[in-house]
């Protein structure tokens, strides 16, 4: 089979579908093509018996307007949903007990979590010279500022939360810019903090405030996102099943791809562009006509295997479930990251009465949970649950376990040389456009933001 297209996407994950998406919006021709025989990527959603659970992410944090953007543009397809008020509620264990993550002055004062020197210490934070190491980890910048005990039981499990990294390997000038610049802008977390809200007062006055992250998902589940994604891009755009796609530059400075069919037949497409929104590992299969020397910098980026576990129970006999759920720092030893509670926070997650918890294991940390069997994971889960929510047997109504390989990116000193690179490849082959989570944030609203970037680049 061969096709001609203006451009190509590689990737139908929700960087992909939301550049075709964008493309769409602005009448551009373009194919997408896909290995897996279904859309979204990492997002896929399961229905089972009342539950309705996420394999990947559960929510994303809207901290980009370009997010409400896209649900505004597919609102007849898919539904935004706003999680409940309750999911500024987080908790993190200690000594195998659940304590409030404190958000206020009194609850930081009084909480056990942190030390009370470290406490004390807070308080000199702001008079603290700013580092000079642009590639200081992220464990050496807090405990620098903050103390040990912010480290390991704010930090680290925050860390677990949304890398499931670790703070000794993440460079916050490439994994958290935003603090890296509070401090390099401002001097310090503190003072910084203060003088950017009290800036953002200013700023209100003349402009509409903007709205605060809010924690979303879409209604149904997250599978409606993409799927809406791709209906409103034209589900005919899509290749799915493709394998072995390999890309090579022709003499006009434009590409053709090949790879093989669902049936086995080889597949050819003449594009003008390409856009890839994989994973890093994938480059080296995909451009085969770059150098091995300059294709290592890009994929050698090192990748969290995570675990995730959908729980459900008809009725739940524990404690009341009532937050965003809970994070286990490193500190505490566990092989598990952490507990959400979606069906506390989002509609229809679960029977009335019951509830349905999304458990994430591995990490940086405990890769070797990623090998696990199915039984050895669920009565480590079914411990941890007994002991820390109160239930006293462990007899789920539905138990699936999904692994990802390459879950979450660990954007470590090894960026520098890997956005060198990149800049080089697209001085080289300026028809060639790298996207994807190597680069622009590993969050569900990061990926948006990229995806539009990318058809806004061409
Ligand atoms: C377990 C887990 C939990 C997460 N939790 C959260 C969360 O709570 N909040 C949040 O904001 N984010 C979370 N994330 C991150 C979020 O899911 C991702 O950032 C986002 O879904 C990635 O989208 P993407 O399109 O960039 O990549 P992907 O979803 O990985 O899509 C890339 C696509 O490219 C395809 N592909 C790869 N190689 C080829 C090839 N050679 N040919 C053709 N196609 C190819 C893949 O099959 C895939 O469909 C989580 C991720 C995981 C894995």
């Amino acid at each position: 089979m061969e096709l001609q297209t203006d451009i190509l996407i590689v990737g139908a994950g929700l960087t992909g579908l939301t550049t075709a998406h964008y493309l769409q919006k602005n009448s551009r021709s373009f194919l997408v093509v896909e290995q897996a025989t279904h859309v979204g990527g990492a997002i896929q959603t399961g229905e089972e018996n009342g539950f309705i659970f996420e394999q990947g992410p559960s929510t994303g944090v809207m901290n980009n307007e370009i997010v409400r953007e896209v649900f505004d543009d597919i609102s007849s397809l898919c539904t935004l949903e706003w999680a409940a008020n309750n999911v500024n509620k987080r908790f993190i264990l200690k000594n195998n007990r659940w304590q409030p993550l404190p958000s206020g002055v009194l609850g930081g004062i009084t909480t056990p979590l942190f030390k009370f020197s470290d406490k004390l210490r807070l308080l000199t934070e702001p008079f603290r010279k700013p580092g000079t190491n642009p590639n200081e980890t992220l464990d050496q910048l807090v405990k620098r500022r903050m103390g040990k005990s912010f480290l390991d039981y704010a930090v680290d499990p925050f860390i677990l939360g949304v890398y499931a990294g670790d703070p000794s390997y993440l460079v916050p000038r490439f994994a958290l810019p935003k603090l890296y610049q509070l401090e390099q802008n401002y001097g310090s977390f503190i003072g910084g903090s203060v003088k950017m809200q009290l800036e953002k007062r200013k700023l209100k006055e003349k402009k509409p405030p903007k709205q605060p992250h809010r924690i979303f998902s879409a209604k149904g589940g997250l599978h409606n996102l993409t799927h809406a994604l791709m209906q409103s891009a034209g589900k005919e755009k899509f290749l799915l099943g493709i394998q072995q796609l390999s890309l090579l530059p022709t003499d006009n400075n434009h590409f053709k791809a090949e790879g093989i069919l669902p049936n086995g037949e080889k597949i050819l497409i003449q594009a003008n562009q390409i856009i890839t929104t994989t994973g890093a590992s994938s480059l080296h299969s995909l451009l085969p006509f770059v150098e091995n020397h300059l294709l290592n910098n890009i994929t050698n980026l090192h990748y969290a295997k995570v675990v995730q576990v959908a729980v459900g129970f008809n009725h739940w006999l524990g404690t009341p479930i009532d937050g965003f759920g809970g994070l286990i720092p490193s500190k505490e030893n566990k092989q598990l990251l952490g507990v959400l509670y979606p069906s506390a926070f989002l509609s229809h997650r679960a029977p009335e009465g019951g509830a349905l918890l999304s458990i994430f294991l591995g990490g940086v940390r405990h890769p070797e949970v990623f090998d696990m069997p199915d039984n050895a994971i669920r009565q480590l889960i079914g411990i941890s649950l007994q002991e820390w929510m109160g239930l006293k047997s462990f007899n789920p109504d539905l138990f699936q376990v999904f692994r990802y390989q390459e879950a979450i990116p660990q954007y470590g000193a090894d960026c520098e040389a890997r956005f060198i690179t990149l800049d080089r490849l697209q001085q080289q082959f300026p028809s060639l456009h790298i996207g994807g989570n190597l680069r622009g944030g590993i969050g569900m609203a990061d990926r948006i933001k990229q995806g539009k970037q990318l058809a806004n680049e061409i």
